[in-house]
């Protein structure tokens, strides 16, 4: 008998559990669609060669990027500068930003704030051939999915590296790390290749590790019950209706050590409630299963309300609202979401003023600049802006991405349609809505084959996304000025791990797995 790696990894995929509902277009008619089938993740059949000092770096910078981004958050004045530009021509934005202002109005009852961060990046060839460097394609602030399914991964192509015949199907790609296995597999025919010690294999992926100590950081910080009488506690995982990646989900809930449930986004206001008898305004959750048994939410962990088309009526703004005036610990505020805004990590690139500097004090001078080393070019678009110019120049627009503030893929404009691009914007005041960003040149030659979720295998040319995880835990303080903006702001938990690799055709811009775009990875460090 011989594995070739697609029929292993579907099957090795089905029994971990590194799955996905299937889409309603995969579904036969006469099936229920209301949640029984699944089907596997799209995945590569090989782990993409990374260097590892690249692969290290953000490792290194995880925290500090946590820390920056904690430190945004507790800067409500200088959101707000960023903000004012981009409220008048972006209704969502305008609606996050009046949530906090309500919230701040009548005021926040709770100080601490969790972060599940994930910061995402890819290789970058400069153009004159210097070394391959580490660039930051985004910092995500909300919903950073992909750590549960991401460790399974790492395992599966362990898997396939230990037990699939490659010459039953599949070469590996052409790249000196598989150059061992090529040569053990001519040997090998039908056998399960021997176990190589000098031959490598993905390292440990600690996301799920990472992601669940941050949240039962949380749980705990929470303390105790605030109702009168006091309440069991338990944990929010606040859902999208028809979501695709619940098993993504499941993998960091399921294995907590203390009560959490799955909330719709359009059951928050049904099923849970705020005690309004007193200040402290704990939000208490009723299973739908036992209403005789209610518990008093710790921490909300969003994987859900970053899109505008989640917003449906005036009712999801409510709900909301009724959230963030809650006492619960959220992930993220949103303010947090807020600071997570393409236009702040624009604006981050700036030197002058140096605001990385300042929002990290106590840095080292080689750490900021590592991690400014990330920064890829970026612009604002302000009128007789160096932007401006790029932007409406198609050779020159040609290296660049044009971003809009949203999240969860399939929303940029990339090369020379971005001049054409912004001719359709009702007025010149909606540029602002957009940044900027010089393209990153990942590495031409790399090749890998993906197993789609329809069984179809497809071998070519690919682009890889490296995401470091992190979780954040901290305490708001006051803003005291433009020299001290940390008063009171204390950072209770702090630490970065764990990685999601993905990896996409060559010719497609974008990089999503949720959207379709792309699949699931690991890494061969090199
Ligand atoms: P989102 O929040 O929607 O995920 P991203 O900034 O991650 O937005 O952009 C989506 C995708 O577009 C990325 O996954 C990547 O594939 C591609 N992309 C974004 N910025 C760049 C860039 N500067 N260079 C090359 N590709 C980019
Ligand atoms: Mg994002
Ligand atoms: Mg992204």
């Amino acid at each position: 008998m011989v594995w070739a790696q697609n029929a292993l990894s579907t099957d090795w995929s089905i029994q971990h559990g590194l799955t996905v509902r299937p889409s309603s277009s995969f579904i036969p008619g006469e099936v229920d669609k209301s949640g029984v089938l699944a089907t596997t993740a799209p995945v590569t059949l090989f782990p993409s060669p990374f260097p590892e000092s690249c692969f290290r770096q953000g490792h290194f910078l995880q925290t500090t990027y946590n820390e920056l981004y904690a430190a945004i958050s507790n800067d409500e004045v200088w959101i707000e500068e960023i903000m004012k530009g981009l409220i008048e021509v972006d209704d969502f934005i305008e609606n996050l930003w009046k949530v906090h202002q309500s919230v701040k109005e009548e005021g926040y009852v709770q100080q601490l704030s969790l972060g599940l961060f994930r910061s995402d990046y890819m290789l970058h060839v400069p153009s004159s051939h210097e070394l391959l460097s580490l660039r930051q394609v985004e910092f995500n602030t909300i919903s950073s999915s992909f750590g549960g399914l991401s460790v399974l991964v790492a395992s599966l192509h362990t898997h396939l590296l230990t037990f699939a015949d490659p010459s039953a199907h599949l070469a590996y790609p052409d790249h000196p790390l598989f150059e061992a296995r090529e040569a053990g597999s001519a040997k090998s025919n039908s056998q399960a290749l021997p176990s190589d010690a000098s031959v490598n294999v993905p390292p440990i992926n600690d996301a799920v590790q990472v992601l669940q100590t941050g949240l039962s950081a949380a749980h705990e910080a929470y303390a105790s019950s605030k109702s009168e009488p006091k309440l069991p506690l338990c944990v929010l995982f606040l859902v999208q209706d028809n979501e695709r990646n619940i098993f993504d989900q499941l993998a960091l809930s399921s294995t907590l050590k203390f009560p959490v449930f799955r909330l719709l986004t359009s059951q928050i206001l049904s099923h849970t409630s705020i005690d309004s008898d007193n200040h402290l305004r704990p939000l208490v959750y009723t299973p739908p299963s036992s209403p005789a048994t209610r518990f008093e939410v710790t921490t909300i962990y969003l994987r859900a309300l970053y899109a505008p088309s989640e917003y449906t009526s005036a009712e999801s703004w409510s709900a909301r609202l009724h959230l963030e005036r809650s006492a619960a610990i959220k992930c993220p505020s949103v303010l947090s979401q807020l600071a997570g805004c393409k236009k702040v990590q624009q604006v981050l690139t700036s030197t002058s003023p140096d605001h990385v500097r300042r929002f990290l004090p106590d840095a080292s001078q080689s750490t900021l600049s590592s991690l400014r080393s990330t920064f890829a070019p970026q612009y604002d678009l302000d009128p007789d802006s160096e932007g401006l110019a790029i932007a409406l120049d198609e050779s020159r627009a040609a290296n660049h991405v044009l971003k809009p503030q949203r999240e969860g893929g399939g929303n940029n404009i990339y090369r020379t349609a971005i001049p054409g691009f912004l001719k359709t914007l009702p007025s010149r005041e909606h540029y602002r809505s957009y940044i900027l960003m010089e393209l990153i040149h990942p590495p031409a030659e790399a090749k890998n084959t993906v197993l789609r979720s329809d069984g179809t295998v497809v071998s070519g040319n690919v682009i890889s996304e490296l995401g470091i995880f992190g979780a954040c835990l901290w305490r708001q303080g006051e803003r005291a000025g433009d020299d001290d903006t940390r008063s009171g702001f204390e950072i209770l938990h702090n630490e970065g791990g764990g990685y999601l690799m993905r990896t996409k055709g060559k010719d497609s811009d974008e990089g999503g797995v949720a959207a379709g775009f792309s699949c699931l990875d690991s890494v061969l460090l090199y």
